[in-house]
């Protein structure tokens, strides 16, 4: 099965409450999904390893969402079978002062995964045309008044357009998903986080109040998704009323994508294998 439709074309205005939230691509069985799921990490753990011995791209798989979409869930199922030494997962806050004081990529920069990684970013600088945009931030990110002005937004999406660009061309491959929920199911996980005292810690009074924001997010997301889909960073869409659909899609699209890299292990020259015959042989004799 391809998930590649859940890939945003290029170009292409997305009207986000057109696209379904709880669409499993006919797939049915939650059984079955979590045991192509399996199979899929197992997959990913192969391809890691290569990955990581061959030392020549890195990935960067970004995730998005409204609050109880699964991010935390996905990143943990998805990713579990993974090599921690090939991975880095980084969880993108509310900007501290000295963040603050940089321009708004700075911190992303600095989390960048190296050659041979994986590097998961829980939120990420999308967070600065999404939350900012919402709550009206920018004041506190560009100081010059005659820098904020109307088409900030749009300048922003093309800032980060140019900048995955670069990352791209310089080896980083970035895949990025938004796991699309519905309001009434953030609705009944929000209960479940209240009803169940051992997700309680999951919850915070700010998740009702951004969910007061709902349509706006919705809106923020929609624009950002649409101007910065490119060939060489694409969004995909993932419905995320249903966990289990959720992590099998998100695995599957990694998978693609890290067999599209053919990752395999270093060969040697004639040369050095020549040499490793000889180091061999004194170790024997030694
Ligand atoms: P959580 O994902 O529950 O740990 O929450 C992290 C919070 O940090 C979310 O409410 C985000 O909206 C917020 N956040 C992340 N990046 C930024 C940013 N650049 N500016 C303002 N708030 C941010
Ligand atoms: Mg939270």
């Amino acid at each position: 099965m391809k998930y590649i439709n859940l890939m945003i074309k290029p170009d292409t205005k997305i009207n986000l409450s057109k696209i379904s939230t709880s669409d499993t691509n006919g797939f049915n069985s939650k059984k079955e999904a979590k045991t192509r799921l399996k199979e899929n990490i197992k997959k990913m753990a192969e391809l890691q390893d290569k990955l990581y011995a061959q030392d020549k791209y890195a990935m960067l798989i970004i995730f998005q969402a409204m609050d109880a979409a699964g991010k935390d869930g996905t990143i943990k199922h998805v990713m579990s079978g993974l090599n921690p030494q090939g991975t880095q997962v980084y969880s993108f806050k509310q900007p501290s002062k000295t963040e603050l004081d940089h321009g708004y990529l700075w911190r992303i920069n600095k989390a960048l995964p190296e050659k041979g990684r994986i590097g998961i970013f829980n939120r990420s600088h999308y967070e600065d045309v999404l939350v900012v945009r919402v709550h009206d931030l920018i004041s506190d990110q560009i100081t010059p008044l005659k820098f904020r002005n109307k088409n900030i937004w749009k300048q922003r999406f093309q800032q980060i357009n140019n900048f995955e660009k670069y990352l791209y061309e310089n080896g980083i491959i970035i895949l990025k998903f938004f796991l699309h929920i519905s309001k009434d199911e953030q609705k009944k996980r929000f209960l479940m986080r209240i009803d169940d005292p051992a997700k309680n810690w999951k919850f915070s009074e700010g998740d009702i109040k951004e969910r007061g924001f709902w349509i706006h997010y919705q809106k923020a997301y929609q624009e950002a998704i649409s101007a910065t889909s490119k060939t060489y960073a694409p969004w995909f869409i993932i419905p995320a009323d249903k966990k289990w659909f959720t992590r099998l899609a998100v695995s599957e699209i990694i998978v693609e994508a890290m067999k599209k890299l053919k990752p395999a292990y270093p060969k040697l020259s004639k040369y050095e294998i020549a040499n490793l015959k000889t180091i061999r042989k004194k170790l024997v004799d030694d």
